[in-house]
């Protein structure tokens, strides 16, 4: 664990800190601990005596002290919208713009990210095919970005949910030919609609919205061509359908019926989470996406039935987490930000969400890491830090393994070896 990779005996840097949580599960932080990087990459990592012993014979490196922060990998989200732009009404704004202008929000929006924390992010729908330019490790530096995973247009049927970002496909061989077409354009993973959505009026988010051949045909595509296929699913049909065609992950993973007065109500689907669980798919289901439509309401007692339907609904959803959680369905952290009031330097939120719902500090913290670097298909490059990962390391001021809270304050950020952020109060010099 603690022994230098082989391969890079050296190291640039000795990062000390109070506190490193290495975001391997099971493994208790070092405290104090430190980390020593060479060019890009962690090379040891461990107790502070330990590594600075192993670097003994080490030539000259440059010392960093964080003696009041603690450290762990930077979180990696996995459902984003990088260029729409969390307002309170996104989609004319969004159809207003052309592409430049949309790859310009992009690069602000990533970089709004890297500095809150976020070292890893995934675009699950954009128009066009533009934020693959921000896939590149060159252009990231340039940006100061973070590393950028791209999906393309989500794939949905003619009039389907998004359907304005340009990616309607219809039957078996329709559907595979957008997978192919996207695996050209350079994606990383591709992204399906197997329901309707709410923001797209029209569609029925309690419905499924493909039938299940082409739902298979997308997922057995990606795959051939080494792709992530991730499934928005808004009904239990739907997430059944995705669960059993083999979906990387699947997100909301929400049960939406309608009630008489024809209302999109959750449910909890007691058949579908348990086919979900035994699967053993991870589930994105983006509790934070749309938190601050509800600032207004929330804590208030004198409400009308509207407002009151609304908050019953969210807890409706911190409930139905609750009860997938402890059936053993893998949580993984995704903000859907762009989408309304949902901005991009609140990652945080969707622990702090996760941990009211009851997943304990170190699963929502590993949901945000170790997990979602395995839902990302990076393992052992991202969501860890250890000899061989890439040096994306945060640090707060106080200890999120005691509350994820502190992510909050995220003050210091390493970005493949090279520190972006650092918003430590400086001492004040003695005379
Ligand atoms: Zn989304």
């Amino acid at each position: 664990m603690y022994t230098l990779d082989p391969d890079h005996a050296m190291a640039e840097l000795l990062v000390t800190a109070r506190s490193v949580w290495t975001g391997i599960p099971g493994q208790r932080p070092f405290a104090p601990g430190a980390v020593a990087i060479e060019g890009t990459k962690v090379v040891a990592v461990g107790p502070l005596a330990e590594v600075e012993r192993q670097l003994a014979f080490s030539r000259l490196y440059r010392r960093v002290q964080l003696d009041d922060l603690y450290l762990m990998p930077g979180l990696l989200n996995t459902h984003v919208h990088l260029t729409m732009n969390a307002g309170d009404d996104p989609v004319p704004d969004y159809l207003s713009r052309d592409d430049l202008a949309l790859l310009l929000r992009a690069v602000g929006n990533a970089r709004t990210m890297l500095l809150s924390g976020a070292t890893t992010v995934r675009d699950c729908g954009s128009r066009g095919y533009g934020l693959v330019l921000l896939r590149d490790p060159a252009v990231q530096a340039q940006h100061t970005l973070p590393e950028v995973l791209v999906s393309g247009p989500p794939i949905t049927p003619t009039g389907g949910h998004l359907h304005w970002m340009g990616g309607e496909a219809d039957g078996v061989e329709g559907v595979r030919a957008a997978v192919r077409q996207r695996a050209k354009a350079g994606v990383d993973a591709v992204k399906i609609m197997a329901t309707g959505g709410q923001m797209t009026p029209g569609t029925r988010p309690e419905a499924p919205a493909y039938r299940l051949a082409e739902l298979r045909s997308v997922v057995t595509e990606a795959h051939r061509l080494g792709l992530r296929a991730v499934a928005h699913c808004l009904c239990a049909e739907g997430v059944v359908d995705a669960v059993r065609c083999g979906v990387d992950c699947v997100e909301h993973a929400v049960f939406f019926t309608r009630d008489r007065e024809g209302r999109l109500v959750r449910e909890y689907d007691s058949t579908a989470a348990r086919i979900l669980a035994d699967a053993g798919t991870y589930v994105t289901p983006c509790l934070s996406a749309g938190y601050h439509r509800l600032d207004a309401v929330r804590g208030c007692t004198d409400l009308g039935a509207d407002d009151r339907f609304r908050l019953e609904q969210e807890e409706k959803m911190l409930d139905c987490f609750t009860k997938l959680i402890r059936l053993g369905v893998q949580p993984v952290i995704g903000t859907d930000a762009g989408v309304t009031l949902t901005p991009f330097d609140e990652t945080y939120l969707e622990l702090v969400l996760m941990s009211r719902a009851g997943l304990g500090t170190e699963e929502v913290l590993l949901a945000a890491t170790y997990h979602a670097a395995g839902a990302l298909g990076l393992r052992g490059r991202k969501g860890e830090i250890r000899a061989g990962a890439d040096a994306d390391i945060i640090g707060c001021v106080a200890d999120p393994c005691a509350g994820v809270e502190a992510l909050a304050d995220v003050v210091w950020v390493m970005r493949r070896g090279e520190i972006v952020v650092d918003r430590r109060k400086k001492a004040v010099d003695q005379p």
